[in-house]
């Protein structure tokens, strides 16, 4: 299995069990932004695919890029809420993934 496919029934069994209404997740090369996410539930998803960096960072970009989008299935807005369920999806997505959650990396990157 690829890391697009991984990440993408990750993706879908999390927001079946957090009730997430999502209705696709597509990988596609944006120009502005990680990810996008709208109201009706598509998301979109852009994979990090610089070669110099680490292949478990570039991983861990991805899972805070899925789990951005997820989050703004329950708030679509940038609230301290927001940002609190991001951050437990973040832990269960890379769970359910098979990774180690270790402190912060710091994540440069524009999310909407
Ligand atoms: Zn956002």
């Amino acid at each position: 299995m690829t890391w697009k496919d991984e990440l993408l029934s990750a993706a879908r069994e999390l927001s079946q069990k957090e009730n997430l209404s999502l209705r696709s997740i597509t990988f596609e090369s944006l120009k502005r932004a990680q990810g996008l996410c709208s109201s009706t539930g598509d998301i979109k998803i852009k994979l990090h695919t610089n070669r110099l960096m680490e292949l478990e960072v570039r991983k861990f970009h991805d899972v805070r890029t899925v789990s951005h989008e997820l989050a703004h299935l329950k708030h679509f807005n940038h609230s301290e809420a927001f940002w609190e369920y991001q951050r437990e999806l973040c832990k269960k997505l890379s769970s359910l993934l098979g990774m180690k959650v270790s402190g912060s990396y710091s994540i440069a990157g524009s999310y909407r």
